[in-house]
Protein backbone atom coordinates (compact mmCIF):
# COMPACT_ATOMS: atom_id res chain seq x y z
CA UNK A 1 0.00 0.00 0.00
CA UNK A 2 1.08 3.21 -0.69
CA UNK A 3 0.41 6.15 1.34
CA UNK A 4 1.35 9.98 1.07
CA UNK A 5 3.41 10.93 4.99
CA UNK A 6 4.66 14.02 6.46
CA UNK A 7 8.29 13.25 7.49
CA UNK A 8 9.16 15.98 9.80
CA UNK A 9 13.06 16.72 11.32
CA UNK A 10 13.47 17.72 15.27
CA UNK A 11 16.97 18.97 16.26
CA UNK A 12 17.79 16.89 19.29
CA UNK A 13 18.74 17.57 22.68
CA UNK A 14 19.27 22.10 22.03
CA UNK A 15 17.05 24.72 24.09
CA UNK A 16 15.50 25.82 21.45
CA UNK A 17 14.68 22.61 19.20
CA UNK A 18 12.55 23.59 16.48
CA UNK A 19 11.11 22.20 13.61
CA UNK A 20 13.61 21.87 10.93
CA UNK A 21 11.93 21.46 7.81
CA UNK A 22 8.83 19.66 6.75
CA UNK A 23 7.68 18.01 3.66
CA UNK A 24 5.18 15.30 2.01
CA UNK A 25 6.92 11.87 0.78
CA UNK A 26 6.00 8.50 0.29
CA UNK A 27 5.96 6.49 2.88
CA UNK A 28 5.92 2.54 0.70
CA UNK A 29 4.75 0.12 3.91
CA UNK A 30 7.41 -1.20 5.82
CA UNK A 31 9.95 1.12 2.75
CA UNK A 32 10.61 4.69 4.57
CA UNK A 33 11.09 7.52 2.06
CA UNK A 34 13.81 9.64 3.61
CA UNK A 35 16.20 12.19 3.20
CA UNK A 36 19.79 13.13 3.16
CA UNK A 37 19.97 16.24 4.96
CA UNK A 38 23.17 18.49 6.20
CA UNK A 39 22.80 20.12 9.08
CA UNK A 40 24.10 23.87 9.89
CA UNK A 41 23.75 24.49 13.61
CA UNK A 42 25.09 27.97 13.30
CA UNK A 43 22.64 28.88 11.14
CA UNK A 44 19.83 26.40 12.13
CA UNK A 45 18.56 25.73 9.08
CA UNK A 46 18.27 22.24 6.66
CA UNK A 47 19.05 21.54 4.13
CA UNK A 48 17.51 19.05 1.81
CA UNK A 49 19.54 16.85 -0.64
CA UNK A 50 16.73 14.45 -1.98
CA UNK A 51 14.38 11.87 -1.61
CA UNK A 52 15.29 8.42 -2.33
CA UNK A 53 13.99 5.03 -0.65
CA UNK A 54 15.21 3.56 2.72
CA UNK A 55 14.63 -0.12 3.07
CA UNK A 56 14.48 -0.49 7.21
CA UNK A 57 13.88 1.90 10.30
CA UNK A 58 17.73 1.14 11.34
CA UNK A 59 18.73 3.52 8.07
CA UNK A 60 16.52 5.99 9.73
CA UNK A 61 17.87 5.34 12.77
CA UNK A 62 21.40 6.22 11.16
CA UNK A 63 20.03 9.54 9.53
CA UNK A 64 19.19 10.54 13.30
CA UNK A 65 22.58 9.38 15.04
CA UNK A 66 24.62 10.89 12.23
CA UNK A 67 23.04 14.34 11.95
CA UNK A 68 21.88 14.67 15.17
CA UNK A 69 17.77 14.91 14.55
CA UNK A 70 15.07 12.97 14.69
CA UNK A 71 12.61 11.92 12.36
CA UNK A 72 9.05 11.73 12.14
CA UNK A 73 6.86 10.11 9.91
CA UNK A 74 2.71 10.28 9.99
CA UNK A 75 0.54 8.67 7.13
CA UNK A 76 -0.48 12.42 5.72
CA UNK A 77 -4.31 12.05 6.30
CA UNK A 78 -3.68 11.48 10.33
CA UNK A 79 -1.88 14.74 9.98
CA UNK A 80 -4.00 16.90 8.81
CA UNK A 81 -6.62 15.23 11.19
CA UNK A 82 -4.55 17.15 14.03
CA UNK A 83 -5.53 20.42 13.04
CA UNK A 84 -9.24 19.57 14.40
CA UNK A 85 -9.33 19.62 18.43
CA UNK A 86 -8.79 16.51 19.99
CA UNK A 87 -7.62 14.30 23.15
CA UNK A 88 -4.41 14.20 24.78
CA UNK A 89 -3.06 11.57 27.23
CA UNK A 90 0.14 11.94 28.75
CA UNK A 91 1.97 9.83 31.86
CA UNK A 92 2.62 11.72 34.58
CA UNK A 93 6.23 10.44 36.55
CA UNK A 94 9.19 11.42 33.68
CA UNK A 95 6.63 12.63 31.29
CA UNK A 96 4.77 15.63 32.42
CA UNK A 97 7.34 15.77 35.36
CA UNK A 98 10.79 14.87 36.09
CA UNK A 99 10.92 12.70 38.58
CA UNK A 100 9.52 9.38 39.54
CA UNK A 101 6.79 10.12 42.31
CA UNK A 102 7.31 5.98 43.57
CA UNK A 103 11.09 6.80 43.94
CA UNK A 104 11.05 10.01 46.15
CA UNK A 105 8.50 8.36 48.62
CA UNK A 106 10.52 5.86 49.28
CA UNK A 107 13.66 8.14 49.35
CA UNK A 108 12.03 9.33 52.81
CA UNK A 109 12.05 6.39 54.26
CA UNK A 110 15.54 6.16 53.57
CA UNK A 111 14.75 2.97 51.16
CA UNK A 112 15.09 5.08 47.56
CA UNK A 113 17.52 2.26 45.96
CA UNK A 114 15.83 -0.35 46.70
CA UNK A 115 12.49 0.79 44.93
CA UNK A 116 14.18 2.85 41.94
CA UNK A 117 15.82 -0.17 41.15
CA UNK A 118 12.94 -1.84 40.87
CA UNK A 119 10.81 0.83 39.09
CA UNK A 120 13.66 1.31 36.27
CA UNK A 121 13.12 -2.44 35.76
CA UNK A 122 9.18 -2.33 35.46
CA UNK A 123 10.06 0.91 33.16
CA UNK A 124 12.00 -0.94 30.66
CA UNK A 125 9.37 -3.90 30.65
CA UNK A 126 11.23 -6.10 32.39
CA UNK A 127 8.49 -6.83 35.23
CA UNK A 128 5.12 -7.40 35.75
CA UNK A 129 3.87 -3.66 36.56
CA UNK A 130 0.84 -4.29 38.81
CA UNK A 131 3.05 -6.93 40.77
CA UNK A 132 6.38 -4.75 41.01
CA UNK A 133 4.01 -1.98 41.87
CA UNK A 134 2.64 -3.65 44.62
CA UNK A 135 5.76 -4.81 45.69
CA UNK A 136 7.48 -1.19 45.79
CA UNK A 137 4.32 0.24 47.11
CA UNK A 138 4.46 -2.07 50.62
CA UNK A 139 8.19 -0.38 50.48
CA UNK A 140 6.37 2.70 51.30
CA UNK A 141 4.86 1.41 54.67
CA UNK A 142 5.14 4.25 57.63
CA UNK A 143 6.14 6.91 55.24
CA UNK A 144 3.91 10.05 56.59
CA UNK A 145 0.99 11.65 54.20
CA UNK A 146 2.91 14.73 55.09
CA UNK A 147 4.81 14.24 52.18
CA UNK A 148 2.77 15.16 49.43
CA UNK A 149 2.94 18.46 50.24
CA UNK A 150 6.70 18.20 50.79
CA UNK A 151 7.43 16.94 47.39
CA UNK A 152 4.80 19.50 45.23
CA UNK A 153 6.82 22.61 46.97
CA UNK A 154 10.66 21.19 47.23
CA UNK A 155 10.71 18.39 44.92
CA UNK A 156 8.64 17.78 41.79
CA UNK A 157 9.84 19.62 38.84
CA UNK A 158 7.57 19.67 35.42
CA UNK A 159 9.09 18.88 32.97
CA UNK A 160 10.15 22.14 30.17
CA UNK A 161 7.18 22.88 27.66
CA UNK A 162 4.42 21.10 29.69
CA UNK A 163 2.91 23.94 30.81
CA UNK A 164 3.13 25.44 27.17
CA UNK A 165 1.84 22.01 25.42
CA UNK A 166 -1.31 22.05 27.93
CA UNK A 167 -1.70 25.78 27.30
CA UNK A 168 -1.70 25.55 23.76
CA UNK A 169 -3.96 22.41 23.34
CA UNK A 170 -6.72 23.71 25.61
CA UNK A 171 -6.64 27.06 23.49
CA UNK A 172 -7.06 24.95 20.74
CA UNK A 173 -9.93 22.94 22.39
CA UNK A 174 -8.32 19.74 22.97
CA UNK A 175 -9.23 17.99 26.10
CA UNK A 176 -6.11 16.42 27.97
CA UNK A 177 -5.42 13.92 30.78
CA UNK A 178 -3.05 12.51 32.77
CA UNK A 179 -3.31 9.37 33.41
CA UNK A 180 -0.47 7.75 35.90
CA UNK A 181 0.74 5.00 37.69
CA UNK A 182 1.52 7.08 39.97
CA UNK A 183 0.01 8.53 42.80
CA UNK A 184 -3.79 10.47 42.90
CA UNK A 185 -2.61 12.82 44.97
CA UNK A 186 0.02 14.35 43.09
CA UNK A 187 -1.69 13.46 39.76
CA UNK A 188 -4.74 15.56 40.78
CA UNK A 189 -2.31 18.28 41.58
CA UNK A 190 -0.47 18.20 38.48
CA UNK A 191 -3.94 18.33 36.86
CA UNK A 192 -4.75 21.72 38.61
CA UNK A 193 -1.50 22.99 38.09
CA UNK A 194 -1.37 22.56 34.35
CA UNK A 195 -5.16 22.92 34.28
CA UNK A 196 -5.75 19.31 32.39
CA UNK A 197 -9.31 18.20 32.40
CA UNK A 198 -8.53 15.14 33.65
CA UNK A 199 -6.65 12.79 36.18
CA UNK A 200 -6.75 9.04 36.48
CA UNK A 201 -3.99 7.50 39.25
CA UNK A 202 -3.35 5.00 42.12
CA UNK A 203 -4.77 5.27 45.63
CA UNK A 204 -2.60 4.38 48.16
CA UNK A 205 -3.98 3.18 51.63
CA UNK A 206 -3.70 5.56 54.60
CA UNK A 207 -3.17 4.24 58.40
CA UNK A 208 -5.64 7.41 60.03
CA UNK A 209 -4.31 6.75 63.29
CA UNK A 210 -0.43 7.25 62.85
CA UNK A 211 -1.01 9.70 59.30
CA UNK A 212 0.97 7.50 57.31
CA UNK A 213 0.81 5.16 54.26
CA UNK A 214 -0.04 1.35 55.12
CA UNK A 215 2.11 0.15 52.60
CA UNK A 216 -1.11 -1.29 50.30
CA UNK A 217 -2.68 -0.14 47.32
CA UNK A 218 -6.41 1.09 48.31
CA UNK A 219 -8.96 -1.69 48.57
CA UNK A 220 -11.11 -1.88 45.94
CA UNK A 221 -9.48 0.75 43.33
CA UNK A 222 -7.98 -0.79 39.90
CA UNK A 223 -4.31 -0.67 39.83
CA UNK A 224 -3.53 1.85 36.79
CA UNK A 225 -1.17 -0.12 34.29
CA UNK A 226 -0.88 -0.18 30.98
CA UNK A 227 -4.10 -1.92 30.17
CA UNK A 228 -5.73 0.40 32.24
CA UNK A 229 -4.42 3.19 30.64
CA UNK A 230 -5.50 2.28 27.05
CA UNK A 231 -9.02 1.41 28.20
CA UNK A 232 -9.15 5.50 29.48
CA UNK A 233 -8.07 6.51 26.94
CA UNK A 234 -11.06 4.91 24.93
CA UNK A 235 -13.51 5.91 27.30
CA UNK A 236 -12.34 9.41 27.12
CA UNK A 237 -12.94 9.47 23.49
CA UNK A 238 -16.30 7.96 23.91
CA UNK A 239 -16.93 10.34 26.59
CA UNK A 240 -16.00 13.77 24.22
CA UNK A 241 -17.28 12.34 21.16
CA UNK A 242 -12.98 12.47 19.36
CA UNK A 243 -12.73 10.07 17.13
CA UNK A 244 -10.10 7.92 18.23
CA UNK A 245 -7.81 8.88 15.13
CA UNK A 246 -7.88 12.26 16.67
CA UNK A 247 -5.95 11.33 19.82
CA UNK A 248 -2.71 11.49 21.15
CA UNK A 249 -0.90 9.62 24.17
CA UNK A 250 2.60 10.73 25.29
CA UNK A 251 4.74 8.59 27.66
CA UNK A 252 8.11 7.00 27.95
CA UNK A 253 7.69 4.11 30.16
CA UNK A 254 6.62 0.22 28.89
CA UNK A 255 3.38 0.65 30.92
CA UNK A 256 2.57 3.62 28.59
CA UNK A 257 3.02 1.17 24.88
CA UNK A 258 -0.45 -0.16 24.82
CA UNK A 259 -2.05 3.50 25.51
CA UNK A 260 0.47 4.64 22.62
CA UNK A 261 -0.32 2.05 19.70
CA UNK A 262 -4.43 2.66 20.73
CA UNK A 263 -4.35 6.42 19.82
CA UNK A 264 -4.05 8.06 16.61
CA UNK A 265 -0.90 9.48 17.44
CA UNK A 266 1.27 7.61 20.32
CA UNK A 267 4.72 9.58 21.27
CA UNK A 268 7.42 8.02 23.32
CA UNK A 269 8.76 11.21 25.21
CA UNK A 270 12.72 10.45 26.10
CA UNK A 271 11.58 6.62 26.49
CA UNK A 272 13.13 3.70 27.33
CA UNK A 273 14.76 2.31 24.62
CA UNK A 274 12.86 -0.70 24.20
CA UNK A 275 9.74 1.53 24.63
CA UNK A 276 11.39 3.79 22.05
CA UNK A 277 11.73 0.83 19.77
CA UNK A 278 8.18 -0.39 19.80
CA UNK A 279 6.64 3.28 20.34
CA UNK A 280 5.14 4.51 16.85
CA UNK A 281 6.96 8.08 17.26
CA UNK A 282 9.69 8.94 19.30
CA UNK A 283 10.82 12.06 20.43
CA UNK A 284 13.95 13.23 22.15
CA UNK A 285 14.31 16.63 22.52
CA UNK A 286 14.27 18.96 25.48
CA UNK A 287 10.63 20.45 25.20
CA UNK A 288 7.44 18.86 25.32
CA UNK A 289 6.57 21.81 23.01
CA UNK A 290 8.05 20.02 20.26
CA UNK A 291 4.58 17.84 20.26
CA UNK A 292 2.92 20.73 18.94
CA UNK A 293 5.04 20.99 15.78
CA UNK A 294 4.42 16.90 15.65
CA UNK A 295 0.97 18.44 15.10
CA UNK A 296 1.65 20.39 12.52
CA UNK A 297 1.91 23.62 14.17
CA UNK A 298 4.46 26.08 13.27
CA UNK A 299 6.67 27.85 15.70
CA UNK A 300 5.65 31.19 14.55
CA UNK A 301 1.23 29.79 15.24
CA UNK A 302 2.30 27.99 18.77
CA UNK A 303 3.58 31.45 19.96
CA UNK A 304 0.35 33.39 18.67
CA UNK A 305 -1.74 30.89 20.40
CA UNK A 306 0.33 30.80 23.22
CA UNK A 307 0.37 35.27 23.75
CA UNK A 308 -3.19 34.79 23.32
CA UNK A 309 -5.29 35.10 26.70
CA UNK A 310 -7.35 32.47 27.76
CA UNK A 311 -10.82 32.55 26.58
MG1 LIG B 1 6.58 7.54 33.15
Amino acid sequence: MTANAVVQLFSKGTKTSQQWQETTAQDQGSFFCSFEATISTAEASLTLLGCHQKRTRSDIHAIETADGVEVIIQPLELYRLHQQPGLAVFDMDSTLIQQEVIDELARSVGRYDKVAAVTEAAMRGELDFEASLRARVAELKGVSTDIWDKLKAEVITFTPGARELVQFLRQRGWKTAVLSGGFKPLADWVKDTLGLDYAFANQLAVDEATGTLSGEVLSGTLVVGAALKKELLLQLAIQNDIPIERTIAVGDGSNDLLMMGAAGLGIAFNAKPKVQEAAPVRLNTSTLLDIAYILGFSKQGVNEILTTDDP
